[in-house]
């Protein structure tokens, strides 16, 4: 049982630091195949100075040839991924998981989920920026896969054959259109400046994965916790009211919450209906 969680932390830091070069290469439109190197000074590092989370702190923060300093994005990105799959993986475990080939699709997905996840806190925050590279192909893949899910993998209350695909897709398209459809009108509205392009993506991506009424939830949380941070942080004088923590960070945050919020719910739903 615990070696299961261990091996899931470890999984999850090293798809961390796959994570990583994601989000640092693409800014660049570089590619990400090909060695990492020192930004400094350009050598090629150690495939032992690789290690997730490990090898920061072996080297103390500082790269083996030239010293300076290694971004503290590297060990976060790799620890909180370790730790948010693991956290998936127990609630999984928790609802029930049993070890088969669709249950093991079913949390990759939710790996997946939680990976773009990352990645769009991570760029938005430190570069303001969604890209497009991951959140299109991640509402498509999604997309997919949860309908192949609702039509042939869930069999709860199916009283004919894509009555399962009929239900999740009216939930995706409320959702999708609340969501994005939100994000699209102040876009309009503001001329981009009030919400970017990226963040009506994000809000096709959330309604995708969160599905109706959860996506409200997210929404809700996303703007709460918004106002509170951004109270805080002109409390402390950080930041002024244009210059905001931008929103995707928020909105990745609640919609981690509210998925597995929603999976609570969706249990409870189950336990005393069903059973
Ligand atoms: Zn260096």
């Amino acid at each position: 049982m615990w070696l299961t969680y261990i091996v899931t932390f470890i999984f999850g830091a090293c798809i961390g630091s796959f994570l990583n070069v994601v989000i640092i290469r693409w800014r660049e439109g570089r590619k990400l195949c090909g060695r990492s190197s020192c930004p400094h000074c350009q050598k090629n590092i150690n495939v032992l100075d690789m290690i997730p989370i490990v090898s920061f702190f072996l080297l103390r923060g500082r790269c083996r040839h030239c010293d300076k300093k290694i971004s503290w994005q590297y060990p976060l990105v790799e620890f909180w991924t370790a730790v948010l799959f693991t956290f998936a993986y127990y609630s999984l475990a928790q609802a029930g998981f049993a070890i088969n080939f669709i249950s093991l699709i079913f949390l990759l997905k939710v790996f997946f989920i939680t990976a773009v996840l990352i990645v769009v806190f991570v760029s938005d925050l430190r570069y303001s920026l969604i890209y497009d590279k991951v959140i299109i192909p991640a509402c498509v893949v999604v997309f997919v896969l949860d309908l192949i899910f609702a039509t042939f993998f869930v069999p709860a209350a199916q009283t004919f054959f894509l009555a399962g695909t009929i239900m999740y897709l009216k939930s995706a398209i409320m959702a999708v259109a609340i969501c994005a459809g939100f994000f699209l009108i102040q876009y309009w509205l503001s001329n981009g400046k009030w919400i970017g392009a990226g963040d009506i993506w994000l809000g096709v991506f959330m309604g995708l994965v969160l599905g109706f009424p959860n996506i409200i939830v997210a929404m809700f949380l996303a703007y709460v916790g918004g106002a509170i941070v951004s109270l805080i942080l002109i409390a402390l004088k950080q930041k002024t009211i244009k210059g905001q923590v931008p929103f995707g960070v928020f909105l990745t945050a609640a919609t981690f919450a509210a998925a597995h919020w929603g999976h609570i719910v969706l249990n409870w739903y189950l336990n005393k209906f069903i059973n």
